[in-house]
């Protein structure tokens, strides 16, 4: 997970809309771990990672060092990008309650995402996020 303060965090319900507006806020002030899989698979970009005793982290010179302008490696970003600004539970507030199927989830958005109030219903997006993140090799 990208780490956040908890004050930072808000329900999904007191949020109507959503839409990424490639801002670039998240890949300058964020760190982005990375998982075992993600390194490997990232490796072939050189020098990309920071090592520390919590974890592995992509490198940053002021943003990520992959952002130039955009992500140039969007379709291969962290899933703690993939995820960004979203930030899923097993348990939380009735306000942050989501059900999918027969899961159930507690939701929240980092309210610090330029992109809250923007494009697409909230709900839809959940959805689409959830379905995705089953789909990914971690
Ligand atoms: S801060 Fe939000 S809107 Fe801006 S690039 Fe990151 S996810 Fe997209
Ligand atoms: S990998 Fe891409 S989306 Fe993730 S922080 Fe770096 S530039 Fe941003």
């Amino acid at each position: 997970m990208i780490e956040i303060m908890q004050a930072d965090l808000v329900p999904w319900k007191r949020v109507k809309r959503w839409n990424c507006i490639r801002c670039g806020k998240c890949c300058e002030v964020l760190e982005v771990p990375v998982t075992h899989e993600e390194e490997k698979r990232l490796k072939k970009y050189g020098d990309v990672f920071i090592k520390s005793k919590i974890g592995v982290y992509l490198r940053k010179d002021r943003h990520c060092i992959f952002y130039t302008g955009k992500c140039r490696i969007y379709p291969e970003r962290p899933i703690a990008c993939r995820k960004y600004p979203f930030y899923i539970r097993y348990e939380g507030e009735s306000s942050a309650f989501f059900r999918f199927g027969d899961e159930e989830y507690y939701v929240y958005l980092d309210k610090n995402c330029s992109g809250i109030g923007m494009g697409f219903r909230i709900e839809k997006v959940i959805e689409n996020l959830i379905a995705e993140l089953k789909n990914v090799k971690y």
